[in-house]
């Protein structure tokens, strides 16, 4: 299955054919632009067009039993598909762009807040990074930092490496318990700055393609969640007074 998501994330809708549908009712195709749920990032809902015109709602993506398999999820009393069907797969665009929002804004966290993520959940409305750390901060500080990168433009890049290359430069990986995927031979680095100067990191989510279309953010509020863990809470918008 071609994942068109992990080299334009701004592929609103594409066309594909129907490869298989499973028993519980998910779609296969053999090609996708709706992203599945994985490392935080929630997968995409939308719509299937039909050659007659009708539509079959999506309701959430999946990955199968690899990350290469995606399975689409329709909802209740949808009509389905024949193997060898052809459709048009729409995002639901809207929500999409939010959640690509929200995940590039948690890179730039990680940028201001340099210390192991433990754990990180992208929605439409609020993110949370849980980071290894027992400094206390001051969420105005991170606020002002973080909308500084959102102000300078940087662009957002994607760029392929040699799992070979991650060996040589352990540094950088930056979540504490989550491996970057092994045995694609291949890494994929998301990058922000020109030549990386402001971050590089392995992800395979979707990000919008420069730090200013992040648009405006703040800390919400962070919270104490053990001795040596914190917990940040990014959200839409200017901070409240
Ligand atoms: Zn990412």
């Amino acid at each position: 299955m071609a994942l068109l998501f992990l080299d334009d994330a701004y592929l609103k809708s594409c066309e594909a054919v129907v490869t298989g549908v499973r028993e519980d009712g998910a779609i296969l195709t053999d090609r996708t632009c709706f992203y599945a749920t994985s490392g935080g990032q929630p997968g995409d809902t939308g719509h299937f067009e039909r050659a007659d015109g009708g539509r079959i709602e999506i309701v959430g993506t999946v990955t199968g039993e690899t990350k290469q398999q995606v399975l689409h999820i329709p909802a209740l009393g949808q009509p389905m598909p024949a193997i060898g069907d052809r459709l048009i797969m729409h995002l639901d665009w809207e929500r999409r762009l939010k959640l690509m929002r929200m995940h590039t804004a948690c890179h730039l966290l990680s940028v201001v807040c340099p210390f192991p993520i433990t754990g990180a959940s992208v929605s439409e409305d609020d993110s949370r990074v849980d980071f290894d750390m027992a400094e206390t901060i001051d969420k105005a500080e991170v606020t002002e930092k973080l909308m500084q990168l959102v102000r300078a433009d940087h662009p957002v890049s994607i760029e392929w490496i040699a799992d070979a290359d991650l060996d040589a430069n352990p540094g950088l990986v930056k979540s504490k318990n989550v491996r970057p995927p092994r045995g694609t031979g291949r890494l994929r680095l998301v990058c922000i700055g020109e030549a990386s100067s402001v971050d590089s990191q392995p992800c395979g989510g979707t990000h919008v393609r420069s730090t200013a279309e992040v648009g405006e953010i703040h800390i919400g509020k962070i919270e104490k969640k053990g001795k040596e863990n914190r917990r940040f809470r990014i959200r839409f918008g200017a901070a409240p007074d």
